[in-house]
């Protein structure tokens, strides 16, 4: 606040108490908006952001330990990233896939990285995952396809019925017939299923929204060569934990594996509106012209922010910090002594630390705010910490000092 002048202040304060005497009511209830209100949103307006630091309308600085959901991972005003998007801005905005397009050739040999993929682009998480099950029901000629229970892969029809929440698919049904849900790091069930009438399983390596569960490694090594002798699609959906978030480009390069299809979007244009599939280059045929397409799919502008994100991405100081970060993370948040805190887990900078219930996560999330820390929830009771690949030693001991403050007792 006091870096604002006072008359600058006083503006700030009044058009925002305007704001809020408008879409409020006696109780502090919002009432008055043209918003469908299906977001749970909070009164601050996030106005500008630096780094891992972002400021509200009335000049108040938070750390922010969410990226907006995983996406600026690289950091709020990227300079290398403004000015690619800056420059692109003034040679051409839009020039739909009916034409070449370099940019999108230069962007999925570097997602490839020196593997046997090609790319598909869209525009979000929930339109990849939409690909991929077009692209493994019409590779396979197979209907049926295999989720886990506590998933999430997105809103869509096709997406929310992989979705593995019934919470998620409340008064929308009837969802697609033929997926589901087998438990998530348990080998017998699903194994028992998988036939020759199964297109594909679709999986996250480590399930976000519903919490921060990391799958085994032993779990998918396994699962991903039972689907190989059916010839059943593997897809791991790393929409949240790709573009460097687990401390390598992708997760699945943790685990031995290389999947038949990989969707990712989050962070990958860092804040662009910005999906991807990846598939291996025989299943290629399955998806010739007319097959599949998106209007703004790869557009220059999402495009021109990721070819510099992921050669940013690729620089190994910035896969070193991720790891030095995420130990740092670890250890400080593990020397926190809280009846509050039931388990810490996570990879990488995708960090979850499970409380006690759903208030106690509310009242705390809410503490944290005030003392200027923005974090995020999963499933019902868990802190998530999404920060930017690029936080500094300084600012995660900042983040913990906070944390622990917030979390002791
Ligand atoms: C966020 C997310 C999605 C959905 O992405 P949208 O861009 O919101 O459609 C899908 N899968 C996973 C794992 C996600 O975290």
């Amino acid at each position: 606040m006091n870096k604002i002048p006072k008359n600058i202040q006083l503006t700030l304060e009044i058009s925002w108490v305007k704001l809020y005497i408008y879409t409020h009511n006696n109780e502090g209830v919002l009432v008055m908006t043209f918003l469908f209100q299906n977001y749970q949103r909070k009164p601050i307006e996030l106005v500008n952001g630096e780094g891992c630091n972002v400021t509200d309308q009335l000049g108040k600085q938070y750390l922010d330990l969410t990226s907006g959901i995983g996406v600026s991972s690289l950091g709020h005003h990227h300079p290398v990233l403004t000015k690619a998007l800056k420059d692109q801005v003034d040679k051409i905005w839009h020039t739909s896939n009916l034409y070449t397009n370099s940019l999108q050739e230069s962007v999925a040999e570097k997602l490839a990285d020196n593997k046997d993929y090609v790319a598909f682009f869209c525009n979000s998480g929930t339109e990849a995952n939409e690909a991929a099950l077009k692209l493994a029901k019409k590779a396979t000629g197979r209907n049926k396809v295999f989720s886990f229970q506590q998933s999430f892969h997105g809103r869509t029809y096709g997406a929310m019925s992989l979705t593995g929440q019934s919470s998620i698919q409340q008064g929308f049904g009837p969802m697609l017939d033929d997926v589901s849900y087998f438990p998530f790091n348990d080998i017998e069930e699903i194994a028992e299923s998988l036939n020759h009438e199964v297109a594909a399983v679709i999986v996250e390596l480590i399930q976000g929204e519903s919490g921060i569960h990391v799958a085994y490694k032993g779990w998918i090594k396994e699962l991903f060569k039972l689907c190989q002798k059916q010839g059943i699609l593997f897809i791991v959906d790393e929409v949240q934990t790709g573009i460097g978030r687990t401390g390598t480009l992708f997760a699945y390069e943790q685990y031995d594996i290389e999947p038949d299809i990989i969707t990712s979007a989050k962070a990958l244009a860092n804040g662009l509106p910005l999906g991807a599939m990846l598939g291996k280059t025989y299943l290629a045929a399955s998806f010739g012209p007319g097959s599949h397409g998106s209007t703004f799919g790869g557009n220059p502008l999402a495009l021109s922010v990721a070819d510099k994100v992921l050669d940013l991405v690729k620089q190994p100081e910035l896969m070193e910090n991720v790891c030095q970060r995420s130990t740092q993370f670890f250890n400080g948040l593990k020397q926190i002594s809280s009846k509050k805190i039931i388990d810490i887990r996570g990879k990488g900078l995708m960090i979850g630390i499970e409380l006690s219930d759903s208030l106690v996560l509310a009242s705390v999330m809410n503490t944290l705010e005030k003392q200027g820390l923005l974090t995020l929830k999963a499933g019902k009771n868990v802190l998530r910490l999404l920060p930017p690949l690029t936080i500094s030693q300084e600012e995660v001991a900042l983040a913990l000092a906070i944390l622990e403050k917030v979390l002791a007792g």
